[in-house]
């Protein structure tokens, strides 16, 4: 018998624009394992969230393509 893992950790983003409910989930297995790959296929996807590094550069707010601010 082999043990299969067949509930992956799925990260998701949520919009932090007043009002607004959009969240993001990586569509693939390989961008859900870690926050920071959720992060990087969020930002792929045209979503607006700060780097990982880089403290106090920019806001520690993450939002939607909706309400990104550039
Ligand atoms: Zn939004």
């Amino acid at each position: 018998m082999t043990a299969t893992l067949t509930q992956q950790p799925i990260y998701t983003l949520a919009c932090d624009a007043p009002d607004c409910g959009a969240t993001f989930e990586a569509k693939h297995d390989f961008d859900q394992g870690s926050d920071r790959a959720t992060r990087r296929a969020a930002r792929r996807a045209g979503w607006d969230v700060p780097p990982p590094r880089g403290k106090g550069s920019r806001s520690p707010y993450d939002f939607c393509p909706e309400h990104k601010r550039r």
